[in-house]
C-alpha cells in the first residue's frame, strides 16, 4: 500500500537509532516537514537524503497544514519528523494530523526511538501500567495533583535539568524521602545515566554531580496494599502497643503513608 504522508521517527541521541525503512521513506518523499531544518539536515546529510525541508513548529503548525494538504492534493509525497525522537509525542504534529485526517489523506507511521518508551525498557518494573503525562507541569500545587492522581501508577515525565531539582524535592516532600524513582538523563548518548534509588538518595547525588542534558523520569506506583484500613490499622496497634499517644499515631502514620491526619486519628480512637 502507498501512502502519500508519513509520521517518522528519528534519533532521540545516537544517529543511528533509525530504521531502515525511516531512511527509505525519507528518501523517498519530496518535502520533509521538520520542527527546526536546521537539526534535520545534519540528519539529511549523514543518510543523503535529498528531500526539500521546511519547517512546521508549534508557532505555525496550523498555516502549515494547509500548505502541506495542497503539496498532497498535488501528488507530492511528504513526511513530517521532529527533532528527536516520534512526532506528536510532547512535540508539535498533532494539529497537522487532525488536519490530515479531516480531509481524507491516508497517513501511516515509521515507528522508532521515543524517549518514554527507550526508558521503560530499562526500568525493572511489577507491573506494565503506567502514565506518560508529558513534561510535568512547573507549579508545585499542579505537581501534587499529578503525583496524587497517579499515586497507583508508575507515573513517567519528561522534565528539564534546570527544573529537576525542585520537581525532585516536591516528590520527596509528598511522598516521604524513601519513595522510590528513576531518573535517565542522555538515553542513547555517550552520558547515558539511569538512576533508581530513593528520592531522596537522587537528591543528594545531582547534588553532588553534573545535572545537564535530556531528562525522562519515574515515580513509582504506590503499593494499593499500604493505604488500605487493614494494613493502617495494624501499623496503629503495633504504636499503640508501644505506648504512642493518639496525636503521635496520627502524626507518624500520616507522615509515613501520606494519608489525612484527622482520618488516622479517627481511626485511632474509633
Ligand atoms: N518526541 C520526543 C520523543 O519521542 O521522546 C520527545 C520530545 S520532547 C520535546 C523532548 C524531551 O524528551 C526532553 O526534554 C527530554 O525530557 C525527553 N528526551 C528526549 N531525548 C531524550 C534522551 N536522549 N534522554 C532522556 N530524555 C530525552
Amino acid at each position: 500500500m502507498s501512502y502519500n504522508f508519513y509520521v517518522v521517527a528519528t534519533p532521540i541521541g545516537n544517529l543511528s537509532d533509525i530504521s531502515m525503512r525511516a531512511v527509505e521513506v525519507l528518501k523517498s518523499v519530496d518535502y520533509i516537514a521538520c520542527e527546526d531544518t536546521r537539526v534535520t539536515r545534519i540528519l539529511a546529510d549523514k543518510y543523503s537524503i535529498k528531500a526539500k525541508l521546511f519547517d512546521c513548529h508549534k508557532f505555525n503548525e496550523k498555516e502549515k497544514s494547509c500548505q502541506i494538504l495542497d503539496l498532497l492534493k498535488d501528488d507530492k509525497k511528504v513526511a513530517l519528523v521532529s527533532d528527536a525522537g516520534t512526532p506528536c509525542i510532547s512535540d508539535p504534529g498533532s494539529t497537522l494530523i487532525k488536519t490530515l485526517y479531516e480531509n481524507g489523506v491516508k497517513i501511516t507511521s515509521v515507528p522508532g526511538a521515543c524517549a518514554v518508551t527507550t526508558f521503560l525498557s530499562l526500568v525493572p518494573r511489577d507491573s506494565e501500567e503506567y502514565a506518560f503525562i508529558g513534561f510535568i507541569p512547573r507549579v508545585k500545587k499542579q505537581q501534587y495533583d499529578i503525583l496524587d492522581k497517579y499515586r497507583y501508577t508508575n507515573c513517567v515525565f519528561y522534565e528539564s535539568p534546570n527544573r529537576l531539582m525542585d520537581t525532585l524535592l516536591n516528590i520527596q516532600e509528598f511522598f516521604g524521602e524513601d519513595k522510590k524513582i528513576a531518573v535517565a538523563r542522555e538515553l542513547t548518548k555517550v552520558f547515558e545515566e539511569v538512576k533508581i534509588d530513593e528520592v531522596k538518595n537522587i537528591i543528594k547525588y545531582y547534588r553532588e554531580n553534573t545535572l545537564k542534558g535530556e531528562i525522562v523520569a519515574l515515580v513509582f506506583a504506590q503499593d494499593k496494599k499500604e493505604d488500605s484500613n487493614e494494613f493502617i490499622m495494624e501499623k496503629i496497634n503495633i504504636l499503640k502497643e508501644e505506648g504512642y499517644s493518639p496525636k503521635d499515631i496520627s502524626k507518624i502514620i500520616s507522615k509515613l503513608y501520606n494519608i489525612n491526619k484527622n482520618k488516622v486519628y479517627k481511626m485511632v480512637i474509633g
